[in-house]
């Protein structure tokens, strides 16, 4: 068992769960503190979607997905790659493949296997998990944790500590971005948490909701400041979500800050063009009703809603197709807020690169290090935010050992 300087990581998840695995290695004595009475929970339902652990696109594709963070963690990311961190889930028994998308996953689709096999690593290492503690902050040089069954203080003292705390989506699995109130008290400012890869509002009527919620439009294409979306979204009670919609949530949520609202254009039948599709609409219809008959051309019913939903009605008149198909390429939405941080994949927001030195510490706490979500940079889905986690917590792993070295 190690017997180096003893390293406090606060927080379970992904991030500090890698940055014990590294320190442990190096032989550093490691603590792993989280409040909830398991690890990962948040890991874990990334992993019922499928768990993209990371993507395949090069390098100068990969890094810009970080928008105006990208220059910053580029260092962190060439250091831990997508390759490296593929490698690793390989290491522990986990298979991964590259999706049609360029995805990368483990063949299980699933996290759990991949949890197991980790945390009976860290084990092995002498990782040291300490389950229901909840951070409350500092007292004097001690770290102050509340014990969250017994309400018992419980005080460490560390030779350095990683905070990987989170950010604010899905409080309940852990990440409820409680720590903001503690890291302001010891005189850091972070930035306030917005949601990232969320879905939108859309004050859809009665109707076209109690029908419609639940239900998937696949195979669209979403026109947004010049650039086309191709995927999948789905009708919810009181908006629209799904993969689709992620892709330009950070552009949207942004411009609905500056303006009260945004408008996207849906294409709901990319693979046609609209010359091809005026003379399908242009067919006899005989005697179908007009529904019949557009789900007779491919339309899903969901689809037909949603045109009858947001346009003109003179559109469904027999001698205004043209009309109907300009629609059908591209259907105005108008989203007038983001659904909020609880459902959202991930959160913008955070400790600002300002905050920290290139090792990931904190410039006003010597010894106090962050890594993974609770940092101020923001990505799509695509893999994008387990990798910008791991490869932060590797790069402030390896701070910490340049900050301990004269102890290792
Ligand atoms: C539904 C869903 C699906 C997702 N799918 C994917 C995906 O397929 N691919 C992808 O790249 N990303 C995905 N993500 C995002 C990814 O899971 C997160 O970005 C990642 O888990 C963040 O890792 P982290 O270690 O920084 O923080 P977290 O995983 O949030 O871990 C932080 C830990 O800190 C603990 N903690 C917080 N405050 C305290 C405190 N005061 N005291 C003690 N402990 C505390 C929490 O309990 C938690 O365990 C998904 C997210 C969601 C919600």
């Amino acid at each position: 068992m190690p017997h180096g300087p003893h390293i406090a990581i606060i927080g379970a998840g992904p991030s500090g769960l890698m940055a014990a695995e590294i320190l442990a290695k190096a032989g550093c004595r490691v603590s792993v503190y989280d409040q909830m009475p398991s690890p990962a929970r948040k890991f874990l339902i990334a992993g019922r979607g499928g768990l993209n652990l990371t993507h395949s696109e090069p390098l100068e594709t990969f890094i810009p997905r970080y928008r105006e963070a990208a220059d910053w963690l580029a260092p962190a990311i060439r250091a831990l790659p997508p390759d490296a961190l593929r490698a690793w889930c390989e290491g522990l028994g986990q298979e991964t493949f590259i999706g049609s998308s360029g995805r990368i996953f483990p063949k299980s689709m699933k996290a759990a296997p991949l949890l197991r096999a980790w945390l009976k690593r860290l084990d092995s290492l002498g990782v040291v998990a300490e389950w229901r503690h909840r951070w409350l902050g500092w007292e004097g040089s001690a770290l102050l944790f509340t014990h969250t069954a017994t309400d018992e203080p419980v005080r460490i003292h560390a030779d350095a500590t990683l905070l990987a705390l989170g950010g604010a989506s899905w409080p309940r699995l852990g990440s409820d971005g409680g720590w903001v109130e503690m890291l302001q008290a010891h005189g850091v400012a972070p930035s306030p948490f917005r949601p990232s890869n969320c879905g939108f509002i859309v004050p859809w009527s009665d109707h076209f909701k109690t029908r419609f919620a639940g239900q998937p439009l696949k195979n669209i294409t979403i026109m947004f400041e010049g650039k086309t979306y191709q995927g999948e979204a789905m009708i919810t009670q009181n908006g629209i979500e799904g993969g689709v919609i992620y892709a330009l949530s950070a552009s949207l949520r942004d411009l609905i800050d500056a303006h009260g609202q945004a408008v996207i254009h849906m294409d709901l039948r990319p693979s046609v063009n609209i010359q091809t599709l005026l003379r399908k609409l242009q067919k006899p219809r005989g005697s179908k009703s007009f529904s019949r008959f557009l789900q007779g051309v491919g339309f899903s019913t969901v689809a037909i809603g949603l045109l009858r939903e947001l346009t003109p009605t003179e559109h469904f008149k027999t001698d205004n197709m043209s009309g109907l198909a300009a629609s059908i390429k591209a259907l105005p939405l108008t989203l007038t807020a983001t659904s909020g941080i609880q459902k959202a994949i991930s959160s913008a927001g955070g400790i600002a690169r300002e905050a920290l030195d290139a090792d990931y510490m904190l410039h006003n706490s010597p010894g106090v290090f962050a890594a993974g979500e609770m940092l101020n940079w923001e990505a799509p889905t695509g893999g994008y935010l387990l990798q910008g986690c791991f490869s932060t917590a590797h790069a402030a792993a390896h701070g910490i050992l340049r900050y301990v070295a004269h102890k290792l």
